[in-house]
C-alpha cells in the first residue's frame, strides 16, 4: 500500500481531533457577532484527523530529516554544539516571553540584570570589557565592528577603506567590508595553513583600516603567529578584528583581548546554547576595547549612579542603532543559562573536550583521506576527498552515501582553500563509540569508492528521498512534491 504523505490525504471526512466547549449561545447569534464581508460562504477546507494521527504525521515528518537529536552531525564552521534542552525551557519562562520590549525598565529589572550579567561574562571570555548584545547574526556583528572600526578612523581623520582578510575567512567578512563600501584585501595562508606575519606586513599601508581574522581559522588551525601580525596590523595604525565563530575551540584557554585583538563577535547561536538551523533568530554580539566603547551602538545598558540598570541613548559617538529593541533577548536567556550552569571552568571544558574529539577523529582518518594540513587542529579539521575523486567518487557523493548511516555530511567544498574540503567539527559531546562509528563508515565508504564506485555515486540509497536538485528545492518550496 502507498504511503500516504500529506495531512490531506489522512484526512477522513466527520473525523475530529478536538472538542469545544458547550455554548448557551446558538449558531446564528455567534455568526452575527461577525460583520457579513468576514464571514465565509464555504467551509474552510481543513483536513479532518485525529489527535494521535496529527501527532504522527508531524514526528514522521520530522524524523524523514535529518537533525541532531536523530544523530551525528559533524557539519564544520557551524558548531552544532550541544544546546541543553534546559536552556530552551528557561527561554520560554512567560517572564522572559511576556515582557513587552518597550516597557519602561523599571519594570525589567530582573531582564536588564541578566543582560547585563551576561554581558559581563562574554567580556570576561573575550578580555575585552565593551560589549554589545545587540546584533543578531555572526554576519551582523561583523557589520557592527566595522562600523565601529569606521567611526574610530574617521574621528582621527583617516582616510582608511581596506581590510585585510585571509584566503581561509568565512565569505561573511569580505561581504561584510564590501557592505560598507570598503574593500577586502586577500591575504595567502602558508603551507602550514596559517598566516605568516610577512604577508600581512606586505599588504599593510595606510589605507588599511585593520584586519578580520578567524582564530582557530576555518581550517581548525591556530594562528599561532596571531601576536606577530596584530604587532604588524597596530604598527601600520590599523585595528584587529576577531571573527568569534570558532570561540567553541578556545573558551577560557585563549583570551582574544589579551593577545591585541580591539574588536570580535560572538555566535550565541554556535558557541553559546542557542540551537540554529531553519535561519535564525540568531545572536551575534560584539566585544571592543576601553578605548572602542564610546562607539557601541545604542542604547549602551548602564549602571547609574544609583546602582541601577538603564538604557543610555545619550551616546555622542555611537555608530547608532543597529537593530530594534535589544537583540534577541531569549538567545541572550540561553546564553546567561549556559554560561551560569558551566562557569569559567565548565567552559574551559568544554573547549578541550571540542578539541580533543577533533584530534582523536581526525588521526582515524588521515589514512584513507587526503589531510592536507597534517598540524595538531582545534574543534575541527579538513580532509580532501581527492583520493576518491580519481576513482569517480566526488566529495558530494561521500556525503550523500554517509545519510544512508544515519549521519550528516560534514560541510562540504569549504574553505575553498582545499579542493574536494570535507569540514569535520565533531561536536565536544560526542562519545568516543560516536565518533569511532563515524570513522569506521568513512573507512567503509572509502573502500566503497574502490571496489563499488557505483554504491557511492548513486547514493543516498535509504532516505525518504533520493538526490535532490537543490537549486530547484530552494527556488520553489514544495514540500509536497515528495518525488
Ligand atoms: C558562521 C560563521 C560566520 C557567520 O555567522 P552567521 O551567524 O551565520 O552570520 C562568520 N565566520 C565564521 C568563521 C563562521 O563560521
Amino acid at each position: 500500500m502507498e504511503e500516504k504523505i500529506l495531512i490531506y490525504e489522512k484526512s477522513v471526512s466527520g473525523r475530529k481531533g478536538y472538542n469545544l466547549p458547550e455554548t448557551k449561545k446558538n449558531a446564528s447569534e455567534i455568526l452575527s457577532a461577525i460583520p457579513e464581508k468576514y464571514r465565509r460562504t464555504t467551509a474552510a477546507a481543513l483536513p479532518e484527523i485525529s489527535e494521535s494521527e496529527v501527532m504522527r504525521h508531524f514526528i514522521g515528518l520530522s524524523v524523514k530529516n535529518h537533525h541532531i537529536d536523530k544523530g551525528f552531525y559533524p557539519l564544520g564552521s557551524c558548531t552544532m554544539k550541544y544546546n541543553p534542552k534546559v536552556n530552551d525551557v528557561a527561554a520560554s519562562l512567560p517572564a522572559f516571553t511576556r515582557h513587552h520590549p518597550l516597557a519602561p525598565c523599571e519594570t525589567a529589572k530582573g531582564n536588564l540584570e541578566l543582560i547585563w550579567r551576561t554581558a559581563q561574562y562574554l567580556g570576561e571570555v573575550a578580555g575585552l570589557p565593551g560589549v554589545s548584545l545587540q546584533p543578531v547574526a555572526g554576519a551582523h556583528g561583523e557589520f557592527t565592528g566595522l562600523l565601529i572600526m569606521r567611526a574610530y578612523h574617521k574621528e582621527r581623520g583617516n582616510r582608511r577603506h581596506k581590510v585585510i582578510i585571509p584566503d581561509s575567512a568565512h565569505g561573511t567578512n569580505p561581504a561584510s567590508v564590501s557592505s560598507l563600501g570598503w574593500t577586502a584585501v586577500q591575504v595567502k595562508s602558508n603551507e602550514q595553513g596559517i598566516i605568516a606575519p610577512e604577508t600581512v606586513a606586505a599588504v599593510m599601508d595606510d589605507e588599511v583600516a585593520g584586519m578580520m581574522m578567524t582564530n582557530p581559522n576555518t581550517l581548525g588551525l591556530f594562528e599561532s603567529n596571531v601576536a606577530e601580525v596584530v604587532k604588524v596590523v597596530h604598527d601600520g595604525g590599523g585595528l584587529m578584528y576577531l571573527d568569534g565563530a570558532n570561540l567553541n575551540a578556545h573558551m577560557g584557554i585563549f583570551r582574544p583581548g589579551e593577545v591585541g585583538f580591539d574588536i570580535m563577535h560572538f555566535n550565541l547561536h554556535k558557541t553559546f546554547s542557542t540551537p540554529h538551523g531553519g535561519g535564525g533568530p540568531g545572536a551575534g554580539g560584539v566585544a571592543v576595547t576601553k578605548e572602542l566603547e564610546k562607539y557601541l551602538p545604542f542604547p549602551v545598558l548602564e549602571k547609574g549612579s544609583d546602582g541601577e540598570l538603564f538604557f543610555n541613548y545619550d551616546r555622542p559617538h555611537s555608530i547608532g542603532r543597529v537593530h530594534a529593541y535589544y537583540g534577541n533577548f531569549l538567545n541572550i536567556v540561553r546564553a546567561f543559562a549556559y554560561l551560569v550552569a558551566l562557569g569559567g571552568r565548565g567552559l574551559r571544558r568544554v573547549s578541550e573536550n571540542a578539541v580533543i574529539n577533533a584530534n582523536y577523529l581526525k588521526e582515524f582518518l588521515r589514512d584513507d583521506y587526503e589531510l592536507p594540513y597534517k598540524a595538531h587542529c582545534m574543534h575541527e579539521f579538513v580532509i580532501s576527498g581527492s583520493r576518491q575523486k580519481k576513482r569517480g567518487v566526488k566529495t558530494l557523493d561521500i556525503s550523500k552515501r554517509l545519510l544512508d548511516f544515519g549521519v550528516h555530511s560534514p560541510t562540504n567544498y569549504f574553505p575553498l582553500i582545499v579542493p574536494e574540503a570535507m569540514m569535520i567539527e565533531p561536536t565536544e559531546t560526542e562519545t568516543r563509540e560516536t565518533l569511532e562509528r563515524f570513522a569506521a563508515i568513512m573507512k567503509q565508504i572509502d573502500a566503497e569508492s574502490k571496489e563499488n564506485p557505483e554504491t557511492v555515486t548513486t547514493a543516498p540509497h535509504n532516505t525518504p528521498v533520493r538526490r535532490l536538485d537543490e537549486i530547484k528545492a530552494a527556488r520553489e518550496l514544495d514540500v509536497a512534491s515528495l518525488d
